[in-house]
């Protein structure tokens, strides 16, 4: 039971060198005089005395004080001053997973009084962050469940919404390769070049994917080499390159109109071209069954229809275009010209992966939704 905090209860208490008594009332031995409220750390106790240590004016004094002089505040922790600020920290800048971890750490009797220092909304806060932030929640989730059994369903309701959306958001993230990292030519925009507007929103809408209807090994270097040069496009005409390894590469920046779907190099209204707001992806490959290959089309590498799908999806969600707007080539308005890009080996694809991004942005949402109310409840409890 010792040690624990106490607290000095009368006008003063007398901090004495021995356990004594005075039966005429003249002090003796005194070593410090304590005031009301003064905390003490109670380390035992002799007979009716209390065996205290005190710190005055900087030093540590030890000594006794009768035993009704002192009120218990609470056991004394046995974590170092370090790590309970650390926690103190955590706590103050809501930080559960932080705070649930350290508090692993601790002695369950510090776990279990430092618990019920916390409030409803925090137990419940608390059991959240220990459920993600521990491999064994235990030693955490067990005592705030005996404090609080409401904090404690509504904490692992908590984590769940929190591991959802976790998990959701995943597929919405793209490692994208820069222009730098690849090696880019830099642009000749004396070839045609239209930069969106500065200072505004930029107007994409819609997502078209092509195929380069080129080897699939290609390079990205390789293909901007080809469309600079023989094509003669002013930079690569895609905003995005997934080659056959289903690395992704940045194309020509997103602030510049695509060269992709439109009708004619160097159009004289470039908004009413199809390119405008277009963001243009290419996956290298020849996916249409055609002469020029034999009649033996490339099929699209599973690691490009992966890196496809989380390229839309972060793009969808970056910009936010509507899932409907995510098109095959062959399916933009040009005026009645007709392309089979992005080939038929390709095309099935990219209509799955448009009903999968409407499927996973309506998860994203109702996820969100779904920790919104759980916080709600969590705010709201006693
Ligand atoms: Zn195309």
């Amino acid at each position: 039971m010792y040690p624990w905090m106490g607290k000095v209860l009368n006008w003063s208490a007398a901090l004495r060198d021995k356990p004594y008594k005075n039966p005429r009332g003249t002090y003796q031995g005194i070593l410090a005089d304590l005031p009301r409220d003064t905390r003490v750390t109670v380390v035992g106790k002799e007979q009716g005395w209390l065996r205290i240590d005190v710190t005055r004016d900087g030093r540590l004094l030890k000594g006794y004080v009768s035993q009704e002089l002192i009120g218990y505040v609470s056991p004394k922790l046995a974590v170092a001053p370090r790590k309970l600020a650390q926690y103190q920290a955590a706590l103050a800048a809501n930080d559960w997973l932080d705070a649930a971890t350290l508090l692993n750490g601790f002695k369950d009797t510090d776990v279990l009084v430092l618990l019920k220092k916390l409030s409803a909304p925090q137990l419940a806060q608390m059991k959240q962050g220990a459920i993600r932030g521990l491999l064994i929640p235990l030693r955490v989730a067990q005592p705030i469940e005996l404090l609080n059994p409401f904090a404690s369903i509504v904490g692992s309701k908590l984590a769940r919404a929190h591991q959802q959306l976790e998990a959701l958001r995943v597929q919405f993230q793209a490692t994208v390769i820069s222009r730098e990292q690849w090696g880019a030519r830099p642009p000749d925009k004396s070839k045609g070049w239209d930069e969106y507007p500065k200072n505004a929103s930029l107007p994409l809408y819609r997502i078209v994917v092509h195929h380069t209807a080129e080897p699939q090994h290609q390079t990205a270097r390789q293909l901007q080499d080809k469309e600079m040069d023989d094509a003669g496009y002013s930079d690569m005409p895609y905003h995005f390159v997934i080659t056959g390894n289903g690395k992704i590469h940045e194309g020509r920046e997103m602030d510049v109109v695509g060269a992709h779907a439109g009708l004619i190099k160097g159009n004289k209204d470039i908004k009413k071209d199809p390119d405008y707001g277009s963001i243009g992806i290419v996956l290298t490959g020849d996916f249409e069954s055609r002469i020029q290959n034999g009649w033996s089309p490339d099929t699209p590498t599973n690691a490009q229809l992966t890196s496809l799908q989380l390229l839309v999806n972060h793009l969808v969600q970056q910009y936010q275009l509507d899932p409907a707007n995510i098109l095959k080539h062959r399916d933009v308005e040009r005026g009645g010209k007709v392309t089979v890009c992005p080939g038929g080996k390709l095309a099935s694809h990219v209509d799955l992966i448009r009903t999968r991004t409407q499927k996973t942005v309506k998860e994203l949402a109702e996820a969100e939704a779904q920790l919104a109310a759980a916080e709600q409840e969590a705010a709201k409890l006693k």
